[in-house]
C-alpha cells in the first residue's frame, strides 16, 4: 500500500459553497441573476478591464469571441496546436480555419517570431493561449496584429490571476476569455468569461450569448446568438472561488517553487520557467528529456505506482486530428514534435499538504537521480 493517493486535480467546496448554492436555490432565480452580474462585475475588476460577460463555458465564450469579431468562413485565425482542442474546435464553430504555428520551448506558447510566415490575406485574427497558467508573449503579438490589422484574442482559459509584464490576463488583447470548468483554477463547475475594454464587444457579446434577444424588448432579436447563458449556481461557485483567487494563485506558485528548487539539478530534467510575471500555474509541467535516467513514460508508470497521478498535456499537436488535418506538415512543428513526448504535468493543486509535496519531490528524486 502506497502512504498517499495523490491525485492531479482535487476540487474542494467549502462550507461557504455549499451555503450560497442553497441560497440561490431558495431564490428561485437560476439563469442570469444578480449572481451573474455580481460576477461579472467583479471578475472584470480582477482584469483590469471595462466588462466582463459571463457565459456557459469556456468553448461558448472562445466561439462567441470569435464570431462577434466577425470572423466566420474563408477567414483564418493563427493559434497553438499544443492546447486543449476547444481552442481550435471554436475557430472551427465560426466556419474559419485554424492555422498552427510551433510553439517555443520554454513557455511552451506560440513562437511570436514564427506568425508573420503564417499571415495570408484570410488572416484575420491571432488567438494566443496562456499555456498551464502562463500568459504568451503579448508584446510581441501585439505588435504583429497592429501592423498586420488583426485581431487578437486570448485564450486564458489556464491562466485567471496571472500577470504579464504588470497587467492582468484578460486585459491583454482585445477580447479575452477565460473557463470555469471543474478542473481550472477558478470554478463553477461549467462556465467561462469573456473580458474586454471595448464597450461595442461587451455589446455584441451580451446579444450573441442569448440568441441577439434585445435587452429591453425580449423577443425582438437583434441578431444571430445561441443560448450560452450561465446559471446562478455556477456563478455563486464562481464567485466563492474568486474571493481565493490570491490565495489559490500564491499557493500553487508556493508549491512550484519548492519543485523548481528540488527538481532543479536532476539530470534530462527540465523544470519550467516563468518569463515576464506571475503564472497562474494551472499545471507545473516538467520535461523529462532524452538524457534522463527514466524515459518520461516511464517515471510516469512508476509515480503511479506510488500512487501518485500525473498527466500528459498534451499527448499530440492538434495538426494531427483528422478534423483539424488541413495543410500543415508535422516538421512545421518540430518544437511541439518534441515536447509532446517530454512532458509530465505533476500535481500543483493548492490542497498538497507539505508531506505530499515532499513525497512527489522524493519519488522523482528515487527514479531520476
Ligand atoms: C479548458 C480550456 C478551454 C475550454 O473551456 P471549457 O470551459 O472546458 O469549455 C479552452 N482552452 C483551453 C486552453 C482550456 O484549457
Amino acid at each position: 500500500m502506497n502512504k498517499y493517493k495523490i491525485p492531479l486535480v482535487k476540487l474542494k467546496l467549502s462550507e461557504r459553497e455549499q451555503k450560497s448554492v442553497a441560497a440561490v436555490l431558495k431564490s428561485g432565480v437560476l439563469v442570469q441573476g444578480p449572481n451573474v452580474l455580481a460576477l461579472e462585475n467583479e471578475f472584470a475588476k480582477l482584469c483590469g478591464v471595462r466588462h466582463a460577460i459571463a457565459t456557459n463555458s469556456g468553448t461558448s465564450a472562445l466561439h462567441t469571441a470569435l464570431q462577434i469579431l466577425g470572423i466566420g468562413e474563408g477567414d483564418e485565425v493563427i493559434t497553438s496546436p499544443f492546447t486543449f482542442v476547444a481552442t481550435a474546435n471554436a475557430i472551427l464553430m465560426t466556419g474559419a480555419k485554424p492555422v498552427f504555428v510551433d510553439i517555443l520551448e520554454d513557455t511552451f506558447n506560440i513562437n511570436p517570431e514564427l506568425i508573420e510566415k503564417k499571415i495570408t490575406k484570410n488572416t484575420k485574427a491571432i488567438l494566443p493561449v496562456d499555456l498551464y497558467g502562463q500568459s504568451a508573449d503579448y508584446k510581441k503579438i501585439n505588435r504583429i496584429a497592429k501592423k498586420h490589422n488583426l485581431f487578437v484574442i486570448e485564450d486564458a482559459a489556464q491562466s485567471i490571476g496571472a500577470v504579464y509584464r504588470d497587467k492582468k490576463t484578460g486585459s491583454l488583447a482585445d477580447i479575452a476569455c477565460f473557463s470555469l470548468y471543474a478542473t481550472k483554477n477558478i470554478i463553477a463547475g461549467e462556465g467561462g468569461m469573456i473580458t474586454t475594454n471595448s464597450d461595442k464587444f461587451n455589446k455584441k457579446a451580451r446579444l450573441f450569448r442569448s440568441h441577439g434577444q434585445d435587452e429591453n424588448d425580449k423577443y425582438n432579436y437583434l441578431g444571430l446568438g445561441y443560448n450560452y447563458r450561465m446559471t446562478e449556481v455556477s456563478a455563486v461557485i464562481a464567485r466563492e472561488q474568486l474571493k481565493k483567487i490570491n490565495e489559490i494563485t500564491n499557493k500553487r506558485n508556493k508549491i512550484a517553487e519548492l519543485y523548481n528548487n528540488e527538481l532543479i539539478n536532476i539530470k534530462g530534467l527540465i523544470t519550467p520557467i516563468v518569463k515576464d510575471g506571475v503564472s497562474a500555474c494551472h499545471q507545473y509541467t516538467i520535461r523529462v528529456t532524452k538524457e534522463s535516467k527514466l524515459s518520461r513514460d516511464e517515471l510516469k508508470k512508476s509515480l503511479e505506482k506510488m500512487g501518485i497521478q500525473t498527466f500528459i498535456y498534451y499527448p499530440r499537436g492538434l495538426y494531427s486530428f483528422e478534423h483539424l488535418r488541413f495543410n500543415h506538415k508535422s516538421k512545421d512543428f518540430l518544437v511541439v514534435e518534441k515536447i509532446i513526448n517530454e512532458v509530465l504535468s505533476i500535481p500543483v493543486n493548492p490542497y498538497l499538504t507539505k508531506e505530499e509535496i515532499y513525497y512527489i519531490i522524493e519519488a522523482i528524486k528515487k527514479y531520476e537521480k
